[in-house]
């Protein structure tokens, strides 16, 4: 995961001397014996394994020194106002804004990582919720600035351009601030837009804007009293949003037939209800569109990420062409698990027993660098500075206070953060390896870019991560100690697949469908939604497949619906980081460059521009197609290891 509040705000700053700095620890490997337990308080783990926040600030007494510092400077931004027809002032208003920026960012980003290990520490909270409060006095003293800058014509941009001292600097993030500018209207329509929460100009990701309908939906589903149902020893307990993916994915086949059935059959219950909060969101992103002269809500969204439609047509269309290898999957389980018909139930648990590998972080820490080795000497590099401990890169072990999850984190000039939750597994050295491409990515682009075009749009977020798991899913199996070993793997892999490219994409067909009846005026009811998702379910896993009753009501609990056009990202992002390690293994060293030059490029051209320098053309399928192909094969060698036929 990248967090995205990490992503969305940016910072300046002098780049950093990180490598000459990191070339001082030499002492890799060498760490002293701990086994992580999450129940640990933080101050049981050795602090070697603690990221080190001191590049940000040396103490919180800096850090309230900065954070006092900046606030009594954020005001000075309005001495720019009515002024940025000059080019002169538009540049050095710029300047301001940026440093501003960048340096509220480090104050924030200390507290939110501070806040990270220790998450009920009273006053990492306060001083949290005090960074936040100065990112938005920057973002609100600002706020004059696209007005002014987008009621100027393309003339006196030009000209402002061409200007000694003028803005050519920010030519790019200026140039895609007025990309959109016809769509603007007369300021008291914007006022009233603004009024109504428009957030086709929204800064953050969209999927952290959550309307009053997504909030009723969120309010609807911790409503819900869940039913009793069993578990493996027989024992009733109640079914509760946490513990359904637990029980979905139980060996015991009757245990995760009640556990689902009960679900869906609860959502059942609310259909009305989900049904009307789902049509309120999709009725909200059409009147936004429509508002700024769009036909459609998925052209809007799209606009808004500098991005054609063709992309989500593309992936919709080529997925939709490549369904066969989801229906040998079905066949495959069906077999694997002695099963004449295969449920929604039968999904999740895996095909095989799977034998435990162990992995611990010593070896994490040799094998990732080596299964990367195809990325070339430069890239790995960085990497072990990054894997190395000492360097303060990572914040490895989970401890009783510490948020779940793994993410990485970046401020401009200085190096990647990664936190992790690692125990020692398998899956968390391919988390390490997903994060570790963020960590890279964020590297390359800061190292390459002037603040304002470092940070990359999330279309592109996640690729290098995914790229990254590929190569060491390639490099583990190769390297696989016994069949037994092997056949996890590939049982790992085609999972990943089908729920990150096969079922997000069954998602985005949902919901542009149900968009499309909005935008045609059909009624939207639980009967109508029931009746598309459950057609989804029949046409993507195929006629071997057994769809129950109640399945239809899966797009009930469904929380991307809500988050307008983001699901998407996921099939695509998957597809490309496939894509980009299968080019890289085939063609080595030009491939790498060709990669290289998207990940250097942060967000300094539109996004479908960087990713065909990498090659590969999300409008066109050779990307989606070739990720399909590869779960195809996966299949086949699984197949033959299990010797089953499908
Ligand atoms: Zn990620």
């Amino acid at each position: 995961m990248l967090k995205p509040f990490a992503h969305r705000l940016i910072a300046v700053l002098v780049i950093a001397p990180v490598l000459s700095v990191l070339a001082l620890s030499a002492f890799a490997g060498d760490y002293p014996d701990y086994t992580p337990d999450s129940n640990h308080t933080r101050d049981q783990v050795p602090d070697v394994y603690k990221w080190d926040l001191t590049p940000l600030f040396a103490s919180v007494a800096d850090w309230e020194k900065a954070l006092e510092k900046l606030s009594g400077e954020v005001e000075r931004i309005e001495s720019y106002k009515g002024k940025l027809s000059n080019p002169k002032a538009m540049a050095e208003c710029l300047d301001l804004y940026f440093d501003l920026h960048n340096r509220a960012t480090h104050v924030q980003q200390y507290a939110a990582l501070a806040l990270e290990t220790n998450s009920t520490d009273q006053e990492k909270q306060a001083r949290h919720q005090r960074a936040l409060a100065l990112i938005d006095d920057v973002m609100n003293a600002a706020g004059f600035m696209r007005g002014e800058i987008l009621a100027l014509d393309d003339d006196a941009m030009e000209k402002a351009y061409a200007a000694p001292n003028g803005p050519a600097e920010y030519r790019r993030y200026l140039d895609d601030l007025r990309r959109r500018r016809s769509r603007v209207l007369h300021p008291e329509a914007e006022r009233v837009l603004q009024l109504a929460g428009d957030n086709l100009w929204a800064e953050i990701d969209l999927n952290e804007i959550q309307s009053s309908v997504e909030l009723a939906f969120g309010a609807l589903l911790s409503d819900i009293t869940w039913p009793m149902v069993h578990d493996e020893e027989g024992n009733e307990v109640r079914l509760a949003l946490s513990n359904y993916p637990v029980f979905r994915r139980s060996p015991n086949r009757e245990v995760r037939a009640e556990a689902v059935s009960a679900f869906f059959g609860t959502l059942r219950e609310f259909q009305h209800v989900f049904a009307q909060t789902l049509a309120g969101q999709f009725e909200l992103d059409v009147f936004y569109a429509r508002a700024r002269g769009y036909d459609t809500a998925i052209e809007a969204y799209m606009d808004k990420d500098n991005l054609d439609t063709a992309v989500h047509d593309n992936l919709l269309g080529t997925v939709n062409d490549n369904l066969k290898p989801l229906h040998r999957y079905v066949e495959l389980r069906k077999k694997v698990m002695g099963l004449d018909d295969l449920h929604i139930y039968d999904l999740y648990v895996p095909m095989v027993e799977a034998a435990e590998i162990e992995m611990p972080y010593e070896e994490a820490e040799r094998t990732l660098p080596e299964a990367l080795t195809p990325l070339g000497v430069e890239y790995v590099t960085v990497l072990k500075e990054g894997l190395e401990l000492e360097n303060g890169w990572i914040d490895l072990y989970p401890s009783s206070d510490k948020e779940a999850g793994a993410f990485c984190a970046t401020v401009y000039g200085r190096h990647p953060y990664v936190k992790m939750n690692y125990q020692n597994s398998a899956d968390d050295l391919s988390t390490l390896a997903h994060e570790f491409g963020h960590a890279l990515h964020s590297y390359m682009s800061m190292e390459n870019q002037p603040y304002q075009d470092f940070r990359y749009v999330p279309f592109l977020a996640e690729i290098a991560s995914t790229c990254n798991e590929a190569l060491l899913q390639d490099y583990l199996v190769a390297n696989a100690k016994s069949k037994e070993e092997k056949i996890g793997l590939l049982v790992s892999e085609l999972e990943t697949i089908r729920t990150t490219i096969y079922r997000q994409t069954l998602f985005t067909e949902f919901e542009r469908v149900v968009h499309g009846y909005v935008e045609d005026g059909t009624p939207i009811t639980a009967r109508l939604l029931d009746d598309t998702y459950r057609g989804l379910v029949e046409r993507y896993y195929g006629p071997g497949f057994t769809v129950d009753e109640d399945d239809g009501m899966e797009w009930a609990y469904i929380p991307h619906f809500y988050y307008k056009y983001y699901v998407y990202t996921y099939a695509t992002g998957l597809s490309c980081g496939l894509a980009i390690a299968e080019k890289v293994k085939a063609e080595g060293e030009p491939a790498v460059e060709d990669y290289f030059t998207m990940l250097e490029g942060g967000c300094s051209k539109p996004p479908l521009e960087l990713l065909e320098g990498a090659g590969v053309d999300l409008t066109k399928p050779q990307a989606i197609e070739s990720a399909l192909k590869r779960f195809d094969r996966t299949i086949t060698e699984l197949a033959e290891l299990l010797e089953v036929d499908v």
